[in-house]
């Protein structure tokens, strides 16, 4: 049986704030751990300096710099 590949979907699995298997998502819609479900991810500054903006997009949420457009959420999450 002949199953497509998916392009394009990047997971992100893992949470953000403890790097545990995210099992939920926090209000603005990005994968955390049962523990971290309430907590949100802020104050998040891009490699130019400017703080970045937490958008969701259709492949999950990514983040956007006034100075670089869009911002992948692994990137920025190598920025912290
Ligand atoms: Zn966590
Ligand atoms: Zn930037």
């Amino acid at each position: 049986m002949y199953i497509p590949k998916r392009y394009g979907q990047s997971r992100i699995d893992k949470c953000p704030f403890c790097e545990k298997t995210a099992v939920t998502k926090n209000k603005q819609g990005i994968p955390v751990c049962a523990v971290h479900k309430d907590s949100e991810l802020k104050d998040i500054k891009c490699a130019c300096g400017s703080w970045l903006d937490v958008r969701e997009g259709k492949f999950g949420p990514y983040f956007f710099c006034i100075n670089c457009g869009n911002i992948s959420f692994k990137k920025a999450m190598e920025f912290r």
